[in-house]
């Protein structure tokens, strides 16, 4: 079933592209988390990370090629920043269609919080 990730792609949807080539998509995340946050799709509907396979690895090497241009067009290479993805439940995914955040603009703290 589609997701808002697909019609943003397909450009049925609004969103802040920043990049697009044949294989993802980059968007500004519509509730961000750090001055920077960014998130790459594939342009294919993939549900999770759970579901790639070895047809696709030339897509995700490119969601890291990706982000590695997007921090450098917005000036936050240097600074460093965050690659994240969340997988189902207990990964915090809300929506069902692969994507890859880029934090950064700031100084993000430890990637998990201890709870104890
Ligand atoms: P995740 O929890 O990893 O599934 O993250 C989903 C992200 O998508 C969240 O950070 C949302 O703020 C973001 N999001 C949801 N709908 C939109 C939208 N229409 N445009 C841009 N970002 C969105």
């Amino acid at each position: 079933m589609s997701t808002i990730f697909a019609r943003i792609i397909a450009g049925e949807a609004p969103a802040t592209i920043v990049y697009k080539d044949d294989l993802v998509t980059a968007f500004k995340d519509i509730r961000p988390l750090a001055p920077v946050h960014i998130l790459i799709v594939p342009n294919k509907e993939i549900p999770t990370v759970d579901d790639v396979t070895a047809d696709d690895e030339a897509m995700m090497g490119r969601m890291f090629t990706a982000a590695r241009k997007i921090a450098r067009d917005m000036g936050i290479a240097e600074s460093g920043y965050r690659l994240l993805v969340n997988c189902r439940d207990n990964g915090g995914q809300e929506v069902y269609h692969l994507h890859m955040h880029l934090l950064g603009g700031r100084r993000l703290g430890p990637m998990l919080a201890r709870r104890d």
